[in-house]
């Protein structure tokens, strides 16, 4: 389903299992709530990734780890690296749920851009005639 590897993913024993039985037992669970994606949800997370791609082929061999994300949700900054960005966004895909947020480890900003940057340098790496 997920148009990229999932490599960096930690294998989930119950994928596809519609009885999944790890569901349903905290009651409390966001996972409850969840609406599936709509077609064009999917459609943007799929052009995001085909983005993402682009960005990291040109980026990380300018020595840029990965991608910060200001967080609507916490009001923080995420520090993303592309692989785990990937990750994310597949399984947003695959689950119509975003991992929990993760603390960083210990990033260091001038490696991270914003996903605004990237869009500017893509821009004009790729149209540049
Ligand atoms: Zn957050």
């Amino acid at each position: 389903m997920c148009p990229v590897s999932q490599d960096a993913l930690p294998p989930d024993p119950f994928a596809g299992d519609p009885h999944d039985p790890s569901r349903g037992l905290d009651e409390t669970s966001e996972v409850d709530e969840l609406e599936p994606l709509t077609a064009e949800e999917r459609a943007e997370i799929v052009e995001d990734l085909e983005d993402l791609a682009v960005y990291q082929a040109l980026l990380e061999s300018r020595g840029i780890r990965g991608v910060v994300v200001d967080c609507a949700d916490c009001g923080e900054q995420h520090f993303h690296e592309w692989d785990l960005l990937r990750a994310s966004l597949c399984q947003l895909l695959d689950e119509g749920q975003m991992r929990r947020h993760e603390p960083a480890f210990n990033p260091d900003p001038s490696d991270y851009v914003t996903w605004e940057y990237c869009r500017g340098y893509a821009d004009a790496i790729l149209n540049t005639t």
